[in-house]
């Protein structure tokens, strides 16, 4: 059984990433920020014994590096890694603050390093891996608020490509999906004289299910895409900013 590690995976785009790895056979480790969201999202998934959730703080780095070592323990491999936990935001810059700043790419950043990190030699070790990371569509255009978030996409773009190049004769595949505007809590939240004339530039007229986002990471995952490595997908309705 092929074993996908998770994080933000308790809602979301991660939710229906779970969801989607566990349809396909996939034993999968899930992360959240807090025990109480863990433990809903497994309740509702009626806590299928191939999910295990954890809450492990994401930047420290020992505490990942010895989750990742129980993991590959207990059930002898990490074979996909997905980073998708993160957070967005859209402070205007002249009321932007260094903590806020840092607390963005602490998240969106510096975890998938302590991740990535953290699987690299075991999937080294093994002779095969897939690391993949939720970029986003704001990682080509950027942002007119919220500096922090953009900037943090378009790093974890550089990590993609710098690291398929770094990872790949190792036989570890690394790959990036850049989801549009995607109907999560994120977006949920913004008010519909907002979302509106976001639809109507989307030229298929709808704004992305988690499940758009969950069928691209299965994809880039899987062998049909064993000749893939680098490249950073969109998954956006073609979505002009
Ligand atoms: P969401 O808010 O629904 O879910 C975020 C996930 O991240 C949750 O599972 C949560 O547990 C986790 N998380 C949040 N703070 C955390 C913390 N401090 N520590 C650990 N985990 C934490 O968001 P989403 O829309 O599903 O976003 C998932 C990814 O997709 C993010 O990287 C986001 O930047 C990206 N993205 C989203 C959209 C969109 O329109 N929704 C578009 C482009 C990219």
């Amino acid at each position: 059984m092929k074993v996908c590690v998770i994080t933000g995976g308790t809602r979301g785009i991660g939710f229906a990433t779970v969801q989607a790895f566990l349809k396909e056979g996939y034993k999968v480790v899930l992360y959240g920020s807090r025990e109480e969201t863990v433990t809903k999202a497994l309740n509702e998934l009626n806590n299928d014994p191939n999910v295990e959730g954890r809450w492990t703080h994401l930047i420290d780095e020992e505490a990942i590096n010895k989750d990742f070592a129980e993991i590959k323990e207990k059930y002898g491999s990490i074979d996909v890694l997905i980073n998708n936990a993160g957070i967005s935001d859209s402070t205007p810059f002249l009321q932007y603050s260094e903590s806020l700043f840092t607390k963005v790419m602490n998240l969106n950043v510096i975890a998938p390093y302590v991740c990535s990190h953290a699987a690299a030699p075991i999937m080294k070790e093994q002779g095969h891996g897939v690391i993949l990371f939720t970029s986003s569509m704001v990682s080509k255009e950027g942002q007119p608020s919220g500096v922090a978030y953009p900037t943090s996409k378009f790093a974890i773009n550089g990590m993609t490509i710098s690291l398929a190049r770094e990872l790949g004769k190792f036989g570890i595949r690394v790959n990036a999906v850049a989801p549009g505007i995607t109907f999560t809590d994120m977006v949920k939240a913004l008010p519909e004289q907002m979302i509106n004339p976001m639809i109507q530039a989307i030229p298929l007229k709808r704004i992305g299910e988690p499940e758009d986002i969950a069928k691209a990471f299965l994809f880039l995952a899987s062998d049909q895409a064993s000749y893939i490595t680098g490249a950073v997908l969109p998954v956006d309705g073609a979505m002009m900013v």
